[in-house]
């Protein structure tokens, strides 16, 4: 099987004819090669970009929104095979990708379809003198980057707003989780999208991503991925001035007060840290627990962790599957080792499963807690980004402010407590884009979505995607 450009409604091998190995996590084999592309497919793409703008960007509203439905049912109607191919590609469980990845990449474009159709503009008239209204057109090539972690609803999350805003779009996803980009685009052509209108070039990052961001015909880019990925599209876009929207890593808390529901919060806290094996940029990575209730929480999240299941990732039985690739396994697993030599208690995991059969060499790590640590030390500090969380007490509400924000991430957060009022200000504290109180992961498709500090640039949901995908302009018109 070879994952090949899609690139003017038609699949492309690379025009060096260079390609890449594709690893299936769960077993560690090659399944399928991907082509690896350069500099010059990305120009054919931003052609046919380009050449689709003319048309798209004019056709009415309706038939665009019409095409985002259309796109929107036909992912229903493969669900079943894109959920495979997710879990296959990915190494997350099937289950994961049945009720979330898959469900959430067809409510992007219905939900971006509703969205376009919905939007009004603000006019505003200055006393006796004016009246100003303000109006919106595409911005153009949008070049989108999305990571491996959740690979169809990323990239979804990206292509539905942007042609919704009637730009045309150079996608690129992760070479290591090819498949569901491919199977999207098979649905792009299946429902008749027009050629050229998403164009999607496979390659390596520093490739095929870097010569999207410096390309000079793409004026706005949308990422998804690592902060240390971010300081170079940054750097390619900065002489273009292009628009930047940049969603990046995560070093979130989930803070737990005496008075929270007891249950609720373990069970929670133990789902934020390990759905999709930590490998959700949304994942709490940090426990902070208030003193009083320190042992009691540590022993019922520690019991209730490791009666987690990891493993097979098609079996109904198994919780975590298995990390995105060997390199990534590595890195998580010297954070490990980086905890141990720093005095941190490994209190369960750290090692890989017993696993038999065609699971022995996948890439599968048991999940992991970590008490012991100091503030400052770079397992409490950095994003780890795998199935690895650290457990911290703390004595009062302004102490577990501090240690919330003491990192150079500002993602999301998660209180649990039952008084309101502390709920509200200790929110009102704390430097993250989207803050959950006694839940974790619930997404208003309507509301901004974004970090603070190192986790990124922007807010994109709902109007905050249309201001993003599109220029606006302000006519003053005098009445006197
Ligand atoms: P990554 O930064 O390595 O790669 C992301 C994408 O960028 C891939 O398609 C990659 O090929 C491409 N890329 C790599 N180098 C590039 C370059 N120099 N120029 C342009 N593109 C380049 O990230 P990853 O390892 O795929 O994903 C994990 C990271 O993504 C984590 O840090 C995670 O927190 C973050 N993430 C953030 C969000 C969010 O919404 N904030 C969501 C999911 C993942």
């Amino acid at each position: 099987m070879i994952f090949k450009n899609y690139i003017n409604g038609e699949f492309r091998d690379a025009v060096d004819g260079e390609q890449l190995d594709v690893y299936c996590p769960s077993t560690g084999k090659i399944y399928a090669q991907v082509v690896s592309s350069s500099n010059k497919d990305v120009d054919l793409a931003v052609k046919s970009a380009g050449d689709a703008f003319e048309t798209w960007s004019k056709i009415p509203m309706a038939t665009r929104c019409k095409y985002l439905l259309d796109i929107a049912n036909a992912i229903d109607d493969k669900a079943e095979t894109l959920a495979k191919l997710e879990s296959m590609d990915q190494g997350k469980p099937l289950s994961l990708a049945t009720k979330v990845d898959i469900p959430r990449a067809a409510s992007n474009f219905r939900f971006f379809a509703g969205a376009i159709a919905h939007h009004l503009e603000q006019s505003s008239v200055m006393d006796d003198q004016a009246i100003n209204y303000s109006i919106r057109e595409p911005v153009g090539i949008a070049g989108l980057i999305s990571p491996w972690n959740l690979p169809i609803y990323l990239l979804s999350w990206k292509i539905a707003p942007a042609i919704a805003c009637g730009n045309t779009c150079v996608a690129k996803c992760s070479e290591l989780t090819p498949a569901t980009a491919n199977a999207l685009c098979e649905i792009f052509a299946k429902v008749g999208l027009p050629k050229g209108v998403v164009n999607l070039v496979h390659g390596l990052g520093h490739k095929v991503g870097r010569a999207i961001s410096a390309h000079p015909d793409i004026p706005l880019v949308s990422f998804t991925g690592s902060t240390e990925t971010a300081i170079d599209i940054q750097k390619q876009a900065a002489p273009f001035f292009k628009k930047l929207s940049l969603e990046l890593g995560g070093k979130n808390p989930n803070i737990v007060f005496a008075d929270a529901d007891f249950d609720l919060a373990v069970d929670e806290a133990v789902r934020s840290s390990f759905t999709n094996q930590g490998e959700i940029c949304l994942c709490g990575s940090r426990i902070l627990i208030e003193e009083s209730i320190y042992d009691k929480f540590r022993e019922a999240f520690v019991a209730k962790t490791r009666s987690l299941k990891t493993g097979d990732p098609s079996s109904e039985n198994s919780d975590l599957g298995a990390l995105v690739s060997a390199e990534h396994r590595d890195r998580v697993m010297s954070y490990i080792d980086k905890a141990k030599q720093l005095g941190g208690r490994i209190l369960c995991g750290g090692t890989k499963p017993n696993l038999t059969g065609e699971f022995v060499n996948g890439y599968f790590i048991v999940p992991t807690i970590i008490e012991g640590l100091e503030q400052d030390c770079e397992v409490i500090q950095q994003e780890i980004f795998g199935p690895v969380v650290t457990l911290q007490s703390f004595k009062c509400e302004q102490e577990a402010l501090k240690m919330a924000n003491d990192v150079r991430y500002g993602l999301s957060a998660s209180i649990w407590t039952s008084d309101s009022s502390r709920s509200h200000r200790f929110a009102a504290g704390l430097k993250a884009g989207i803050i959950w109180v006694n839940t974790w992961l619930k997404r208003d498709l309507k509301t901004p979505f974004g970090g603070y500090k190192a986790s990124g640039v922007g807010r994109e949901g709902g109007h905050y995607s249309i201001d993003f995908y599109t220029e606006s302009k302000n006519i003053c018109i005098a009445i006197k």
